[in-house]
């Protein structure tokens, strides 16, 4: 790929269709030569808008960055906008504040229109909120700190010139075009520019699995229907594959969000997978329907929608500064750099067996099925006191290339009892924070991030009301 004019790029051959986005091997290939228009130039890119780009744009912007935000769905939000439910701000034991920040300005906005509720002292459920409330409310963050936002946009491609990154080819409404920019964030959840521009990338043996969420009407109450017992029963009949089903009340309303689906053996990091996965999440969805109108049928629950997409939990991960393991988790590790703070336990979707384990940080450790009594053991003999949170370190999202490149999000280095514990929003949300404010001190120092100082992104996030510990 090489550069014509300040407006415009050329793109041709094998960039345009990179292995990843083909698949293994494709049997043939087309040769794309092509004069893309710049149609943004800025400071910083942050690709995926989820609540962590979102953030990641955000605290830049308000830093005094032109920021550009780009997202493939029509809204912010992510995953967020589908489950929904973000976890405690506070560590194990309900008593210190580990997380504020742009979450909790957030939850703060959703609950001056009602569209969020704090349930306290669970370790479950910290905030509900509506997806709809979400949506608009980071639509007012963003636009409050002036970040410019292209929606319907997707990433597909790197530009790199000289060995350095300086844009990224989006496809949107109005065609191909090529955004330029000095830092770029990576908050794709698949961490798709990492793995364009041929980032150190692994996954874990068996990674969790996505799941369908359907929104439901006239919910009767919560767990009233007692859907856990009717699918272990009656699951089989309708094809409904072993997992784990749970769900929440949307505040304000009896509407359900129910995530009661499991799709097995896909990568959603692949075309064809995610697909395939979409219409069998589906599928899943119309048969828990089919048995709740056989079995439950005294309940009037009804399918009133669908999110815009599957719910994907884990992908890539791409090899960083320092991969956070299952001991800094577990036991409690403080970091110099930490950047992030989290208390939700560790909580694994299985892939190769139903249902999920919980790892708490006390020791003990619950193997949960549906409608299965649950097998309580302990993972590390008792000990007189335990940690009461985590941390995540910057380092875990400064990949060793591309010094104008940080990560954030899902794609973060750690191992996989790390990750599922660390991968959730509350946790996520921060990492984004961090990285829009390492990418802005990089943009203003000029220097690669990987240079920039723990202790001043430290020092700029707790200015902007981040809680640093
Ligand atoms: C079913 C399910 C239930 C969960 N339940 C909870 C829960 O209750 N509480 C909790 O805290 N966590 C929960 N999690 C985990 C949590 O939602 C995720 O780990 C978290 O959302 C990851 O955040 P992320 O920003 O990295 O990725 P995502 O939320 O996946 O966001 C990635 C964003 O990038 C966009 N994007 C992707 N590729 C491109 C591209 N090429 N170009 C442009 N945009 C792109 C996507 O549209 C999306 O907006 C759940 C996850 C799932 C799947």
């Amino acid at each position: 790929m090489a550069r014509t004019s300040r407006r415009s790029f050329v793109m041709s051959g094998g960039a345009a269709l990179a292995p990843s986005m083909a698949g293994a091997a494709p049997a043939a290939s087309v040769r794309v030569v092509e004069n893309v228009p710049v149609i943004e130039e800025a400071d910083i890119c942050v690709l995926g808008g989820s609540c962590t780009g979102v953030f990641a744009a955000v605290r830049a912007a308000k830093l005094g960055a032109r920021v550009v935000l780009v997202e493939k769905q029509g809204h912010f939000g992510g995953v967020a906008a589908i489950v929904c439910t973000w976890h405690s701000f506070f560590d194990t034991e309900f008593k210190r504040r580990i997380i504020a920040g742009l979450t909790a300005e957030t939850v703060g906005k959703m609950m001056k229109t009602g569209a969020a509720q704090s349930i306290e002292n669970n370790p479950s459920q910290g905030t509900i909120f509506s997806p709809g409330g979400l949506k608009v409310a980071l639509d007012e963050l963003a636009t409050t700190a002036k970040v410019r936002p292209w929606l319907h946009t997707l990433f597909s491609t790197p530009v790199v010139e000289d060995g350095r990154l300086t844009g990224v080819i989006v496809d949107g409404k109005s065609g191909r075009g090529a955004i330029r920019a000095k830092v770029f964030i990576d908050a794709t959840g698949d961490g798709d520019l990492c793995a364009r521009l041929g980032l150190a990338q692994y996954s874990y043996d068996a990674p969790q699995p996505p799941t369908t969420a359907a929104f439901l009407a006239n919910w009767p109450e919560r767990q009233g229907i007692k859907l856990e017992a009717a699918l272990r029963e009656h699951g089989s009949e309708f094809q409904i594959p072993d997992g784990f089903v749970w769900g929440t009340l949307i505040p304000g309303s009896n509407n359900y969000m129910l995530a009661g689906t499991r799709v097995y053996g896909v990568n959603c990091a692949d075309a064809r997978d995610l697909t395939k996965a979409e219409m069998e999440g589906r599928r899943q969805v119309r048969a828990i329907m089919d048995l709740i109108a056989k079995y439950r049928a005294e309940t009037k629950v009804v399918l009133h929608d669908f999110p815009s997409s599957i719910g994907v939990r884990d992908t890539r991960h791409f090899r960083c500064q320092y991969q956070l393991t299952r001991d800094d988790v577990l036991l409690g590790r403080r970091f110099d750099d930490a950047i992030s703070n989290g208390s939700y336990r560790v909580d694994i979707h299985h892939q190769e067996k139903p249902g999920i384990t919980f790892m708490y940080l006390n020791g003990w450790q619950v193997y949960h099925r549906p409608g299965i009594p649950s097998e309580r053991t302990r993972w590390r003999e008792e000990t007189s006191t335990s940690p009461t949170f985590y941390q995540i370190p910057l380092r875990s999202l400064v990949p060793p290339r591309y010094g104008n490149l940080i990560l954030a999000g899902r794609m973060l280095d750690a191992d996989k009892t790390a990750f599922s514990a660390v991968r959730v929003m509350v946790n996520m949300n921060q990492t984004g924070e961090a990285a829009g404010v390492a990418a802005y001190l990089a943009l203003t120092q000029d220097k690669p991030i990987a240079e920039v100082r723990a202790a001043e992104v430290r020092k700029l996030l707790a200015d902007g009301g981040s809680v640093i510990i």
